[in-house]
Formats: structure tokens, C-alpha cells, sequence
């Protein structure tokens, strides 16, 4: 038996097999049974063949149009697919560890990479990034069907306990919290949205334990003790007894089902209007599910994740479209055009023969601050209408607004309302005729949220992406880990950001929603609230919670946070006042 020391955020205490979540590298770790080996073999093998089929038909494009030379590149990938230290490897760490697929390819990645670390030769070094691309590649056709870990999340048998790195608002909204019992995380040092997460979903939880997602083995037995601050592994039986005898403790993990088809308002009636955020028409089943009102944010560039759309097909983008928007009908559909990058748009151009300027150029290559969203649009009119037609006829279906990515001034937005306008002429020529669509921009660079004013007059609504406006904001890129810490979305100069927008939106009438991750987080939803915000989307297994965490707190109550906040100096004061303020709420109303 060992016990680990953290902190108890949620009270009561649970035992269960651990299921292990690596947020970071995106894994996630499980045991499978042993009559499961043989389905997970398959998966692999599955994924090896198609990589290699994408890697050939790669290759092949590639070959074609930017000749032999380049195209060798992807010789060395297809090579490795039959290296006996990579599938062969990953079908032994799954045959004799009895783990998930995934999981046994991570662990060949982190194999290789330990012994690139020891070459000096740096030929060999830079095959790290065959490696890694390879892997990557395995990885997500291994997800083919399975979108992202939270698709796994919901395959778990019953009586799990999830231990992660860290649980950000948005996975624990995709877990099935009546089959995970607890939770335990690494991280703590920031706790309000995991405790008051956790205080939702009415499971046991502790932070702070540092390693404990490296240093528990997947299927082992845990206990998660929320009142006593700890994690036992391979508990004794004595403690097993002292769980059995508060099973009874414990609350239904469900708690917040009654409350999906009522519309969200504060305890005083204010409402406040909760859409989701979707990246797969599939998705539309969750949104409804989960009690949205519309959708607030189709990540539209998501339909090229599976090469399955043409991004110059006019009718499978109009199917698309409309088979959305009648889907959410009578609640409407925010679709943003696409916020690609130049990769991104490259590989669709290698897979596609979509040629021309969208070709990534080497030099600019994972640069997401560069020719993306709005921008990369532009400088393709042709292909960017063949979108606004499809989106302009699909209106007709439903209630659409269009809205547009990554915009850094008035000039661009003018440009892409002429288009539009072009595209609706196109139409009227075939003898089409659209109707209006109100169009709106992402306020998500601190150049939109300086230039609100300007930009209100001649748009129809604002959509906060706060993922987006922080990182660019602070100067944190989200994917460095070294300055993750300071990525803040309770840093004063993102409130003050918000307010700012929502007084501009507030002067010319327009309608302003938020749509970052910080809106799936509860308690910065209630600072949200006390800065005047009444519309959010955001995934969509936060909706539940996040109506019950509204419907405990007062509206008047929050505007007196959202004024402290504002007259506070740091992140740490923000931090306090916000959880001080919450829990003398919820003590209050008890
Ligand atoms: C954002 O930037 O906040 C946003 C919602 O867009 P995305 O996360 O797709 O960049
Ligand atoms: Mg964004």
C-alpha cells in the first residue's frame, strides 16, 4: 500500500481500477482485459495500414508536383511503419502489459526518443521528426471513428478512477462521470475550475499529487480519499472495508441531468443564454443532448481532419451545411469559415491537387500566426467563395450567421463582406436567391478587441475566442510548456479586454457571445456573469454544469465580484477574490 498527499478538493472517498490520462500528450493510458488483445492488435494493424496507404498517396502527390527529391522525405516513414522496434514493439507492450494501443505506441515514441537523446550524430537526431510524425500518424488513425481521448473516455468499464496530469473543464465534461467514481491529478496549484468541477459532479477528488499520473501503473487499485487529501495505492484491505462502508456516501455522479432542459438563468432570473461548440456535424447529438439553445461556434475547418470533404466542393459543403442547420433547428448555427493554417491547407492541397499560394511555403511552416483564418481566406477568394455559396444556400434551411475567424481590423473584414457579397451575386445569377445572414467576426486578437468600436459598426454580433486573445494577449504560446504557467485567463489585462469589447458591442446593440475554453470553466463563467456577459458556447458537457453552478448564484452577487476583480492587480488576487466570493455564495444559499 502507498499513499500520496495532495490536496481534497471534493469530500467522500472511492475506489476503482486507475485509468491514466496524459492531457498534455494526449493518451491515454488503460488496462485491457485479456480477451481484449486481440481486438487491440487489430487496431494497430488497422492504423498501420492506412498509414501506409496516406503516406504512399502522400508521397505519390508530392512526387507530382514538387518532384523525386522531396517526395523521398516520406521514404523514411514508410520504411519505419516495418521496423520490428516500432509495430512489433507496440504489439508486445500490448501483449505483455495488457495495454491500449495507444498507449504501447507512445511508449515506442518515448523508446526512440531516449535513444536519440544519447546520439551525438545530428543526421540521426533530426529523425526524431520522422518518429515523432510517424507516431503521430499512428496515433490518430488509431482514433479513427474515436475523435479525441474523450471518445476512450466513454469506452471505460465501470468503477474507473481517472488520475491525469491535469483535467481541463472541457475533458471532464466529455467523461461518463457514472462510470469514473473520482479523480486525482497532478496538477493543483490552480484548483478552482477542478474543484468546483468536481463539487458538480458530486465525485471525490485530490490535486496536487505531482506525479501520480507517471508513478501509478494503469489498472491498478486505487482509492481516491477527497476528505482525507489522498491517493492509496493498492490499498489494504482494511481500507477497502472503510470505503465499502461509505459507499452509501455517495451522491449519484449525475447530479446535474434534471437540469439539461431547462434554460439557464441565475438564481434571480437573469438569463443567459449557453450554445456548444462543435467540430463534427456528429457532435450536433451532444449539443442537443446537453440542452444547448443553438450552436455558437462550428469549428468549420474540422470537416478536413478526415480528408473526407474537397475544400473547392461547392454541393458537399452545402449538404454539410444544411443537414447542420436543420439539425439544430429552431436554435441557430454559428458557422465560422475556416481557421486553417498553411499546413493545414497544404495537406489538404497535397491530398486534394489544390494548388497555388495555400501550398505551405517551407519557411513558414506551424506558424499559426501567420497566413491563417481570415487572412488565408482572403488571399484565396475562388476557394473561399465556393464556401460562402454553400454557407449562403444553406441558409435558407434554418437560422445561420456566418462569422469569421482570426480577423485583425476593419480593412480585412470589409474585404471578406465583399466577397460575400459577390458570392450572394453569384448566386442571384444562377437564379438563387439567399436570404440576409447576419455576419459577425471572433474578436480573438487584442488588435479586434482595441479596435471593437470600429469594428461593432459594421458587423452584425461579436464572438469572444479568449483561447486565441490570451495567447496572443500575454505572448504565451499555449503549445510551449515552459510559459504555460503564464498563460492567464484571469489576468487583469484579459478582463479588462472583455469589458472593453462588451462595452463596444453594448453601444451599437450588436449581440456578443464568448466562446473560449474559459466559458466551460464554472467559476470563470461566474466571473464572466459579474463582467456583464449573458452568452456563452462552449463544449457541450459543460452545459449541465455550468446551468447548475448559474442557477446557485445571484446576478447582483456576481456584478460585485466582477467589479472587485477589475479593481485587482494581479492573477492571484483575482484568483482569491473569485473563490472567496464563490464560496461565501454557496454558503450562503445552503
Ligand atoms: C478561440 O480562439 O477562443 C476559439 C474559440 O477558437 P479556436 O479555439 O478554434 O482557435
Ligand atoms: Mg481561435
Amino acid at each position: 500500500m502507498r499513499r500520496l498527499t495532495g490536496i481534497g478538493v471534493s469530500p467522500g472517498v472511492v475506489a476503482g481500477r486507475a485509468v491514466i490520462l496524459i492531457q498534455r500528450a494526449q493518451v491515454l493510458r488503460y488496462q485491457i482485459a485479456a480477451g481484449r488483445v486481440t481486438h487491440e492488435l487489430g487496431r494497430l494493424e488497422r492504423s498501420r495500414s492506412r498509414s501506409r496507404q496516406q503516406l504512399s498517396d502522400i508521397r505519390a502527390n508530392v512526387a507530382r508536383r514538387r518532384g523525386p527529391d522531396v517526395a523521398s522525405l516520406f521514404d523514411a516513414q514508410l520504411l519505419m511503419l516495418d521496423d520490428p522496434m516500432v509495430i512489433p514493439r507496440a504489439v508486445e507492450i500490448v501483449r505483455e502489459q495488457r495495454v491500449n494501443a495507444e498507449w504501447a505506441v507512445q511508449q515506442v515514441f518515448n523508446e526512440f526518443s531516449a535513444v536519440f537523446d544519447e546520439v551525438a550524430d545530428p543526421y540521426l537526431r533530426e529523425r526524431r521528426g520522422d518518429v515523432a510524425d510517424l507516431i503521430g500518424r499512428l496515433k490518430m488513425n488509431l482514433r479513427q471513428g474515436l475523435e479525441t481521448a474523450r471518445d476512450l473516455l466513454r469506452e471505460l468499464d465501470e468503477s474507473s478512477v481517472l488520475i491525469a496530469d491535469e483535467l481541463t473543464p472541457s475533458l471532464a465534461a466529455q467523461v461518463d462521470w457514472t462510470k469514473v467514481r473520482g479523480f486525482a491529478t497532478d496538477a493543483g496549484s490552480r484548483t478552482y475550475h477542478t474543484a468546483i468541477l468536481a463539487r458538480s459532479l458530486e465525485v471525490p477528488a485530490v490535486v496536487g499529487l505531482h506525479d501520480a499520473s507517471r508513478s501509478v501503473e494503469a489498472g491498478q487499485l486505487v482509492v481516491v480519499d477527497g476528505s482525507g487529501s489522498a491517493l492509496i495505492v493498492d490499498p489494504s484491505d482494511e481500507v477497502l472495508a472503510r470505503v465499502a462502508r461509505h459507499a452509501d456516501d455517495r451522491r449519484p455522479g449525475a447530479g446535474a441531468e434534471a437540469e439539461r432542459r431547462r434554460p439557464a438563468t441565475t438564481a434571480d432570473g437573469v438569463r443567459i443564454r449557453l450554445d456548444a461548440n462543435i467540430e463534427f456535424p456528429a457532435d450536433l447529438a451532444a449539443a442537443r443532448y446537453a440542452g444547448a439553445e443553438g450552436i455558437g461556434l462550428y469549428r468549420s475547418e474540422f470537416l478536413f481532419t478526415s480528408a473526407a470533404c474537397d475544400i473547392a466542393d461547392e454541393q458537399q459543403q452545402y449538404e454539410i451545411y444544411r443537414a447542420m442547420i436543420e439539425g439544430m433547428a429552431p436554435g441557430p448555427v454559428t458557422i465560422r469559415t475556416f481557421d486553417l493554417d498553411e499546413e493545414q491547407l497544404a495537406s489538404q492541397a497535397a491530398t486534394r491537387g489544390v494548388g497555388g499560394p495555400w501550398a505551405a511555403k517551407e519557411e513558414n511552416r506551424g506558424s499559426r500566426h501567420g497566413l491563417r483564418g481570415l487572412r488565408l481566406s482572403l488571399s484565396r477568394p475562388d476557394l473561399f467563395q465556393v464556401q460562402l455559396r454553400a454557407l449562403l444556400r444553406a441558409a435558407r434551411h434554418g437560422t445561420l450567421r456566418i462569422m469569421f475567424p482570426f480577423v485583425s481590423g476593419v480593412e480585412q473584414l470589409r474585404d471578406a463582406r465583399r466577397i460575400v457579397g459577390e458570392a450572394a451575386a453569384d448566386l442571384a445569377r444562377r437564379g438563387e436567391i439567399v436570404p440576409p445572414v447576419p455576419i459577425g467576426v471572433m474578436i480573438e486578437i487584442p488588435a479586434a478587441a482595441y479596435t471593437a468600436d470600429l469594428l461593432a459598426r459594421e458587423v452584425d454580433f461579436f464572438t469572444i475566442g479568449t483561447n486565441d486573445l490570451i495567447q496572443y494577449c500575454l505572448a504565451v504560446d499555449r503549445a510551449d510548456e515552459r510559459v504555460s504557467l503564464l498563460y492567464e485567463p484571469l489576468h487583469p489585462a484579459i478582463l479588462r479586454m472583455i469589458v472593453m469589447v462588451r462595452r463596444a458591442a453594448a453601444r451599437r446593440r450588436i449581440p456578443l457571445s464568448l466562446c473560449g475554453e474559459m466559458a466551460s470553466d464554472p467559476a470563470l463563467l461566474a466571473l464572466l456573469v459579474g463582467l456583464g456577459l449573458t452568452e456563452f458556447s462552449m463544449t457541450p458537457g459543460a452545459i449541465p454544469v455550468a446551468k447548475q453552478v448559474l442557477a446557485d448564484a445571484h446576478s447582483a452577487e456576481l456584478r460585485a465580484m466582477g467589479r472587485r476583480a477589475l479593481r485587482l492587480a494581479t492573477v492571484d488576487e483575482i484568483e482569491r477574490e473569485l473563490l472567496a466570493s464563490l464560496a461565501r455564495m454557496s454558503h450562503a444559499r445552503k
